[in-house]
């Protein structure tokens, strides 16, 4: 079984006019059409089992709009495929925490957080709040971490440095993923850092630039254990993410951890 942790779909009137302004802010590619058809199919081309959706909001007024495509999402099923959709959450969201609670009670298994979209720093107060509150409502948090094309020459505002600050400050959180193997670009820095911390990291986008080395020195010290297949689809193709973890002959438990394992029990699945 193959379990995509981070992948990104938009509702079909918006997909292609969305997928088109975000590719040209990051100066990043497409590789998929944004749209759920299009993600199952690729999923059925190369073998996916479950994809994760993980909606960003930009702004706090998307909240509403955005969790009903997601609970759509979630209701629906394909051919066996299947797509299970995270809310996105804002940290300048009114009764930001009431929110948190409607959205475990409306049967969501984790939200998802950008700090450079969102214009603050992971271990601002306003993250430490809604995590501290996620984390009691045993949801787990997505978080964009490192480096995103949209803000190259800003401050990255969520480092590992940062990442430590905040967990810190809540007394941990296992279910906090960290995007893009920790920190997009900041590779040296998860590896000194964050890795052996008790969060997982995901793959999404960074295998073709990470490099097997990196991703290898990483992977032993944070353990097979936290690291989830993931690849940021439309922004990388699935089939050419799982030639890459397979191309590094990690063995057969390792791969299963990475590729399934980690995920299921992440999501109880
Ligand atoms: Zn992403």
């Amino acid at each position: 079984m193959i379990i995509d942790f981070h992948t990104h779909i938009f509702p079909d009137k918006i997909a292609h006019s969305t997928v088109s302004a975000l590719a040209k802010n990051a100066s990043i590619e497409p590789h998929c059409d944004g749209t759920m058809a299009g993600l199952l199919s690729q999923m059925e081309e190369s073998g996916v089992d479950i994809s994760v959706n993980l909606p960003v909001l930009t702004r706090p007024r998307q909240y509403d709009s955005v969790k009903a495509f997601a609970k759509e999402l979630n209701e629906k099923s394909y051919k066996g495929a299947r797509i299970i959709s995270f809310a996105g959450v804002h940290p300048d969201m009114e009764n930001a925490l009431e929110r948190l609670k409607e959205i475990k009670s409306e049967g969501f298994l984790g939200i998802k957080i950008h700090p450079d979209y969102q214009d603050k720093f992971i271990d601002d107060d306003s993250y430490v709040k809604l995590l501290q509150y996620a984390k009691e409502l045993d949801l787990i948090t997505v978080t964009h971490a490192g480096l995103d094309g949209a803000y190259v020459g800003q401050p990255i505002k969520c480092t590992p440095k940062r990442v430590m600050n905040l967990l810190d400050k809540i007394g941990g959180y296992e279910k906090l993923v960290l995007a893009h193997m920790g920190a997009n670009e900041l590779f040296d820095e998860v590896y000194n850092t964050l890795a052996s911390a008790n969060v997982y990291i995901d793959t999404a986008y960074v295998l073709h630039s990470i490099g097997r080395d990196m991703f290898e020195k990483i992977l032993v010290k944070h353990t097979e254990d936290r690291v989830l297949f993931a690849t940021d689809s439309p922004w990388q193709k699935q089939d050419k993410e799982i030639e890459i973890i397979k191309s590094y002959k990690l063995g057969d438990s390792v791969e299963e951890k990475i590729f399934s394992q980690n995920a299921r029990s992440l999501l109880k699945i």
